[in-house]
């Protein structure tokens, strides 16, 4: 591997770094140590590594200068928006650069009457609903970091939020995205059109985790603010009978925008640190469910839900139709992960999969675990998609503590796998779960994966170690993978 830092061109004899300055302007490179560690991590803060070199474009051109000089000199990037992640997607490599969208920060253009917004990746998901909201419009995908992490990010992850059971996850939502692959050609996927013939490469992209290139330029679908919006909160005995009212509403047929469940760890930490006053403190869980449409069917619905929630032993509901209660309904919610960070010096947040009728089931396994661990763990969760997001509380300053809560983490998803889930609902694989892939996929399906990056990324520099199984991360789980290299290319 080259050292990027005393490596020189063999055409000028200038540093490569050199090379980023003149490109992209000295105040678009960080090299200093000291400034080089706010990188270091995304929100996966347990795994840590210095970039060699960070730079900071501005435009899709200036990208695809920074990558052809990766590619020119054979050195590993990453890209990173806001560095929200929690699965280690962004954590930069050894000696490699890491390429930070922040400075691509700007709402290209607003199509009101084709429901379309152009954005740059290091476009805040707030920003896009604060731009279109006076209109009568907004972005649906709301990952629970919305006022903080970015659109490429979003894209990368094929991140999900409290909206997506009804109008689904970010693919859902994204028309096209220029993007720079790792060889610096520029490319369009997608289009201004839902519907593209050939291969849905667009489809490909969003969710390959910064594998195959960086976005540089996304086209967004906006939708049309409902004519009305009811937040339901009901609250239980017990968890699993709140994850049963999750299973009676979908078989009832009704689609809410969205459905959580808090258990009472969270909603006690919520309640210490936000104080909303609405989330009773002596429920085993309440259940948040947002209904919007028109005003007839919300009326509908909202009596509808409120008598499977007392069937399934609810002991109280409570509605709001107004923003100002909505919005403080919500607020714990948002706050969940913040509220952990209150209750124990650090956590480990988990994402996996379910079906919804095993919620009660697994649920349990996990109070089970959290009970032979000794380790609290946390449940606050996209209930209505099935997508669990234990909190595992821990101590690092106690030895071994990480290590045994890793241990829990991939329990929970050993859990999830064998219901019939998923290793990930919107986090992503990262660096954190590369090593759990083969627990879902068989070597041919790794294999074709395989195929698919070595197509778009063959010299493997785009976000190596990353999503796939590595043998330096995973030891022998990583032999199964081994098999699966695409002949020839640089993966790992
Ligand atoms: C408190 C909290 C709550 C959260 N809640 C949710 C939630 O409800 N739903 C959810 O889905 N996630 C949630 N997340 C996780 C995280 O916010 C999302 O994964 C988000 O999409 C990451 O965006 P980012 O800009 O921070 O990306 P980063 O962390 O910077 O990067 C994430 C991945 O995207 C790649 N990437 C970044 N930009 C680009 C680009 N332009 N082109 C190609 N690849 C790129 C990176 O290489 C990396 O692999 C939460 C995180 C926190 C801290």
């Amino acid at each position: 591997m080259l050292n990027l830092l005393s490596s020189t061109s063999k055409r000028n004899g200038q540093p490569i770094i050199k090379a980023f300055e003149q490109a992209l302007g000295k105040d678009a490179v960080v090299r200093r140590k000291d400034e080089l560690l706010t990188y270091e991590c995304d929100g996966l803060a347990a795994y840590r590594q210095r970039p060699a070199l960070v730079v900071l474009p501005r435009t899709t051109a200036q990208v695809a200068t920074a990558v052809k000089i990766c590619d020119q000199y054979e050195l590993p990037w990453v890209a990173r928006g806001a560095g929200t992640g929690l699965s280690g997607g962004a954590l930069p490599v050894e000696d490699g650069v890491l390429i930070v969208t922040a400075r691509m920060n700007r709402i290209l253009d607003v199509d009101l009457e084709n429901q379309r917004v152009v954005v740059q990746p290091g476009v805040i998901n707030n920003w896009v609903t604060q731009t279109v909201s006076g209109a009568g419009f907004y972005y649906a995908p709301d990952p629970s970091s919305q006022i903080i992490c970015s659109i490429g990010g979003n894209v990368a992850e094929n991140s999900g939020g409290v909206h997506c059971l009804k109008y689904g996850v970010t693919t859902n939502h994204v028309l096209g995205v220029k993007v720079v692959t790792p060889d610096g050609s520029i490319i369009d996927l997608g289009g201004a059109i839902p519907e593209m013939p050939g291969y849905d490469l667009m489809g490909v992209f969003v969710g390959s985790e910064g594998t195959l290139g960086i976005a540089t330029e996304v086209t967004l679908r906006i939708l049309k603010t409902p004519e009305a919006i009811c937040v339901l909160l009901a609250d239980f005995d017990t968890i699993a009978a709140a994850g049963e009212a999750v299973a009676g509403i979908i078989s009832a047929g009704v689609i809410p925008a969205g459905m959580e469940i808090m258990d009472n760890l969270s909603i006690n930490a919520v309640e210490d640190i936000v104080a909303t006053g609405c989330y009773p403190r002596d429920a085993g869980a309440i259940l948040l469910v947002e209904l919007d449409g028109l005003e007839v069917e919300v009326t509908t619905n909202k009596e509808r839900v409120t008598q499977i929630c007392q069937q399934k032993g609810a002991r109280g509901v409570t509605a709001a139709s107004d923003a100002e209660t909505r919005l403080k309904l919500w607020k714990g919610r948002k706050a969940a992960f913040a509220a952990a960070g209150h209750i124990s010096p650090n956590y480990f947040v988990q994402d996996g999969v379910i079906p919804r009728t095993q919620l009660a089931k697994v649920l349990g396994e996990i109070e089970a675990l959290s009970e032979s661990s000794g380790y609290r763990i946390a449940n606050v969760f996209h209930a209505g998609d099935g997508n669990l997001h234990p909190l595992v509380l821990y101590d690092e300053a106690v030895e071994g503590a990480f290590a045994e809560v890793e241990k829990v983490g991939e329990e929970i998803l050993r859990l999830c796998v064998e219901a019939g889930g998923s290793l990930s609902g919107e986090h992503g694989i990262g660096a954190d779960k590369n090593c759990y892939m083969p627990q879902m996929f068989n070597e041919t399906d790794l294999e074709t994966m395989q195929l698919v990056r070595g197509a778009f990324n063959p010299k493997g520099l785009a976000n190596p170690g990353k999503l796939f199984p590595t043998p330096k991360a995973c030891g022998e789980r990583a032999n199964l993978q081994q098999s699966a290299q695409v002949k020839g290319a640089k993966l790992f």
